[in-house]
């Protein structure tokens, strides 16, 4: 994350975040939360070190307690400029000090906290040698809604991220794919997703027939030919917020086949958005993409959950998966994308992002669903 755009936010927004996360970590019994550098600290403070070393950076968020963010001396201006910074407390340690102990001074000794999941075990190691009796939880997993429900300005840029990713369909359905490699066209894909506005490039997947069928297929140095489905999947960050769209192509005109499992995910796509609605559980959106592509013959073809979350990252909690009973709540934003893999032969895969609104579910992405036919 180091290095993103911080989102432009004020310290007020800040201020309202940090007092929400501390009000959820009572909600869950936690005596408070310790936010590593990652998407969790540019969420709730804007910050991102310039380079994320072995230094311990360390926000220290507790119910009733002003945020303190402990960091390195030589990093400390840096801190101090960061968009939450009036409302923080930093707390700097200098080389040859144990940064263990000065955060533990702000620490119940006996208290149970999250930590962010990314914390590198050196430092929660250190904490726990400093304070035997603390004990720790992953922060999505006890507070996995944390991030979840986005307010109007975040979905604006969730918007602006998702129509530069349809930009750079609209332009990458136009360039040559038969006959240039994989990679090739991921380049392309790259160039266009900054060209459109993005400062960071998460993935670019172009997965050329047989290639398809594997989801986690990123690109490779294999020609595309005449024939080949082809699943483009790719987003990144715009302004500290993600983008993550696939759209499926075919070089020259399809089979019957193809063209059928190219309509079964695109009505599985379908009807997993039109299960979005407030008060409906995330299980349910993947059930009701699973149930038209089971219907059809191809259930044992659909080899992963419907859908994950986005917001400043592009893969997060809520999971759109059989199980997870979480309520969508208007403002949550999530990608619903089904899919069909057929081994050795090739795949299809459909995604949009789709946020939740009072009465339904509104596409973050409107690019066409038809199969796009390319040369
Ligand atoms: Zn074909
Ligand atoms: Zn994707
Ligand atoms: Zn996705």
């Amino acid at each position: 994350m180091t290095g993103t755009a911080p989102a432009p936010f004020t310290a007020d927004d800040y201020t309202a975040r940090m007092e929400r996360a501390a009000r959820a970590a009572a909600d869950a019994g936690l005596a408070g939360l310790l936010v590593t550098p990652g998407p969790d600290l540019v969420w709730l403070t804007g910050y991102a070190p310039t380079a994320e070393t072995e230094r311990l950076t360390l926000l220290v968020l507790a119910p009733g307690q002003d945020p303190v963010l402990v960091v390195p001396t030589l990093e400390a201006p840096d801190a101090a400029r960061a968009p939450a910074a009036p409302a923080l407390t930093l707390r700097d340690w200098t080389d040859g000090k144990d940064p263990y102990a000065v955060t533990a001074a702000l620490l119940d000794a006996h208290g149970r906290y999250g930590i962010s999941d990314n914390a590198w075990a050196m430092h929660l190691l250190g904490l726990q040698s400093a304070l035997p009796d603390t004990s720790y939880a992953c922060l999505t997993q006890a507070l996995p809604m944390l991030r979840a429900v986005k307010d109007a300005a975040e979905l604006e840029l969730l918007s602006a991220a998702g129509a530069a990713a349809d930009a750079a369909f609209e332009e990458i359905r136009g360039v040559r794919f038969s006959g240039r490699r994989e990679a090739d066209v991921a380049a392309d894909l790259a160039a266009l997703l900054r060209r459109f506005g993005h400062s960071q490039v998460d993935f670019t997947i172009v997965a050329s027939g047989p290639n398809g069928a594997n989801p986690h297929h990123e690109i490779g140095d294999r020609v595309i030919e005449q024939g080949d489905m082809v699943v483009l999947d790719f987003g990144g960050l715009k302004e500290g917020y993600g983008s993550d769209t696939s759209r499926t192509v075919h070089v020259g005109e399809p089979t019957v086949e193809e063209r059928r499992v190219h309509d079964i995910v695109r009505e599985a796509q379908e009807a997993g958005f039109r299960a979005v609605r407030p008060g409906a559980a995330c299980q349910d959106v993947d059930r009701a993409a699973r149930a038209v592509i089971a219907d059809a013959g191809y259930g044992e073809y659909f080899i992963h959950r419907t859908g994950h979350g986005i917001g400043v990252t592009t893969h997060e909690p809520p999971y759109m998966i059989e199980g997870e009973e979480q309520p969508l709540v208007p403002g949550m934003c999530f990608s619903v994308e089904p899919g069909i893999y057929l081994p050795g032969r090739f795949g299809v895969r459909i995604e949009d992002i789709v946020t939740v609104t009072e009465d339904g579910g509104r596409r973050l992405n409107d690019t066409t669903h038809e199969m796009v036919i390319v040369e």
